[in-house]
């Protein structure tokens, strides 16, 4: 039959919609996560473990308890009463991966089992002497040779603060130009620092994330990091920088750092996360009387990460993106979009990130699905990684939906397995 006698007789807005329709990509099916999987994403808990996180997430998502637990916590810190009994077998154990790098080797194991990878992240927070900071450095370049030779590992990963004094990032964030001589000295050492690790990293061929902190910390921290892309990603991203798009003006610096990798010849590594610090920053903006730097509301921060996303995709030529997020629309959007553009699950250039301990159904159904996967394991002394737990737990008593969330799949997952004996 001729073609064009057929098509002749269609109606017109037919031919529109179908002849002239943008052309689809065939894609797979398989690689669309199914989240609901908790067989899947549990896999690595025994019904002990499990039972201890069920525990776990209903004492959290009480947020009087949260709030009375910080209170007793800070106490007993600052009388240095020993804490390590009570939060050992609880949050500590579900939420981190031993005190050194070698207690961590169970977890690391247990998560490449299922085919997702680790991030080892060194936890204390707070330091401020040489000594201390000069220790926390060792601590952090042990776990980055740490994954040399070791394709468990995805990134390694550190905060600038943990290498410098808090003041002194946010002396050179305000104004590098006003610096005493012996600040300018210790800028130097943090500097040194900074490069050590990430030099370090790249050399033994396994990328860095650098950590994004507060509003007030944050230009010292994009300059150190903008610098060492500059010299580490001439072909591959080696180092990363991170995103919070919380704060109203973080899309369009994407956008601008994207440009000018993209004009100078390097790539761009960026870690996209919606961020930590939101009350923080609200209340010291309050305080000090500037505007908040954070979105208006709930929705404004997600439209610029899933914005972020797009952009990220749309560019993948020009960069590398971790997506560091516990929302599961986020992370589907990335899945879809990625598929959508033609980029395979398995491109190096694009991975999901998430933290040890929360939102295994998304972990380990998108590595099911094919695409790459890492969780942040932090490990260190109990004492120092305190204030990680504290946001860990008021993370989960305070944003909707989440605790709830993470309560209702492992509920899922005890009663599926009382179901089948196992
Ligand atoms: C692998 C990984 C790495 C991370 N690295 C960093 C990092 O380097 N720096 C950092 O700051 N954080 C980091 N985070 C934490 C992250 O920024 C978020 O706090 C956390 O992941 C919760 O956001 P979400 O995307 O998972 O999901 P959601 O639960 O959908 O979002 C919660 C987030 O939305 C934002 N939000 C909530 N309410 C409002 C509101 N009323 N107005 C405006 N915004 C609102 C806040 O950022 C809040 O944390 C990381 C998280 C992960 C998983």
């Amino acid at each position: 039959m001729d073609v064009r006698h057929v098509r002749s007789r269609l109606p017109p807005s037919y031919i529109r919609a179908t002849v002239n329709a943008p052309k689809i990509r065939v894609v797979n099916k398989s690689h669309f996560p199914n989240f609901e999987n908790t067989e899947r994403a549990f896999a690595r808990l025994s019904s002990g473990q499990l039972h201890k996180a069920l525990l776990l997430f209903q004492t959290v998502g009480n947020s009087g308890l949260v709030r009375f637990g910080k209170v007793l916590m800070d106490v007993a810190l600052g009388l240095r009463i020993p804490v390590g009994w009570a939060i050992r077998p609880t949050v500590y154990s579900h939420f981190c991966g031993g005190e050194t790098i070698a207690q961590c080797e169970q977890t690391i194991a247990g998560l490449a089992k299922g085919k997702v990878h680790t991030i080892l992240d060194y936890s204390a927070e707070g330091k401020e002497t040489e000594a201390d900071l000069e220790a926390t450095f060792m601590e952090i370049l042990a776990a980055i040779q740490s994954t040399h030779c070791d394709d468990r590992h995805a990134f390694s990963v550190f905060k600038i603060s943990g290498v410098a004094p808090t003041a002194l990032l946010e002396k050179v964030s305000a104004d590098g130009n006003t610096l005493t001589n012996e600040e300018q000295k210790a800028w130097e050492r943090v500097q040194n620092r900074v490069v050590a690790l990430c030099a370090a990293a790249a050399d033994l061929g396994t990328p860095v994330l650098i950590d994004a902190e507060e509003s007030w910390l944050q230009p010292a921290i994009d300059d150190l990091a903008r610098t060492a892309m500059q010299r580490h990603n001439a072909t591959k991203a080696m180092v990363y920088n991170t995103v919070q798009l919380y704060r109203t003006d973080r899309l369009a610096y994407l956008q601008r750092l994207t440009e000018q990798a993209k004009t100078e010849g390097w790539q761009l590594g960026v870690k996209l996360v919606r961020g930590a610090y939101m009350e923080k920053e609200r209340d010291r903006a309050a305080e000090k009387g500037y505007p908040s730097p954070i979105q208006p509301n709930k929705e404004a921060t997600d439209r610029d990460f899933d914005a972020a996303l797009g952009w990220c995709v749309d560019h993948a030529h020009h960069l590398s993106c971790c997506a560091g997020s516990h929302n599961e629309k986020s992370n589907a959007l990335l899945a879809e979009k990625m598929i959508q553009s033609g980029l395979d699950p398995e491109d190096g250039r694009f991975w999901f990130a998430q933290l040890l301990g929360m939102s295994d159904h998304i972990s380990f159904n998108l590595s099911a699905a094919g695409y790459r996967v890492a969780k942040y394991v932090p490990f260190g002394p109990i004492r120092e990684t305190i204030p990680y737990l504290l946001r860990r737990a008021e993370e989960n008593s305070s944003v909707a939906g989440q605790t709830s969330r993470e309560l209702e799949l492992i509920r899922k997952e005890v009663a599926r397995r009382k179901q089948h004996g196992t």
